[in-house]
């Protein structure tokens, strides 16, 4: 694996596509012991557009009937995140009653899962349960709790695997790191 260059910016290799695919297997099991066994058909929310590669991943390995839909928001700008969460296009589904799970790709200050959190339950959803494919501990300063964890990184800008820097790296398979030096 190589260095990259996005406009300015150098990455470094960090999560290999084997490492992620290993995460994510272990991270739908935990998912399919929690909902295997229930009658209700929860909605997956796949958060766009970083959560796309990861969603596609993750509902291949839940093996419990469940709806697709998607929300799309923006807070980042450029590596940094601006604070103040928009939404760029609305709930696709009548979430009414249900139990969504939402698929993020990263939390890092959780401002995202707040504003997420609100406009689900604006929406009528019965229970709201959070999965994320990458974790920031140290950065997360919300009451929420992230149920489904996937992996947790330290405080760095990252991108692959439907992360972007300005729109571009999404399709990278790996996981790069921004390379400070
Ligand atoms: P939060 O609202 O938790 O601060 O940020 C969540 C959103 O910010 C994520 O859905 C993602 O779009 C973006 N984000 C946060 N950290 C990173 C990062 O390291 N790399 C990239 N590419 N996006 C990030």
């Amino acid at each position: 694996m190589e260095h990259i260059k996005i406009f300015d910016k150098t990455f470094k290799p960090y999560i290999r596509h084997d490492e992620i695919m290993e995460a994510i297997d272990k991270v739908a099991e935990k998912i399919n012991n929690d909902f295997r066994n229930s009658s209700e058909t929860p909605v997956i929310l796949c958060v766009l557009n970083g959560s796309i590669v990861f969603t596609a991943e993750l509902m291949q390995r839940l093996d419990f009937q469940c709806q697709l839909a998607s929300i799309k928001l923006k807070s980042y700008s450029g590596t940094q995140s601006t604070g103040c969460v928009q939404t760029a296009m609305g709930l696709t589904c009548d979430v009414k009653g249900r139990t969504v799970i939402v698929v993020e790709d990263i939390v890092d200050t959780g401002g995202t899962i707040v504003k997420l959190d609100s406009i689900l339950k604006e929406a009528g959803a019965a229970r709201i349960k959070i999965c994320t494919l990458l974790f920031k501990p140290d950065s997360y300063d919300k009451d929420i709790a992230i149920d489904y964890v996937a992996k947790e990184i330290p405080n760095a800008f990252i991108v692959g695997f439907g992360l972007d820097y300005d729109e571009l790296g999404r399709g990278l398979k790996d996981i790069y790191v921004i390379d400070e030096e």
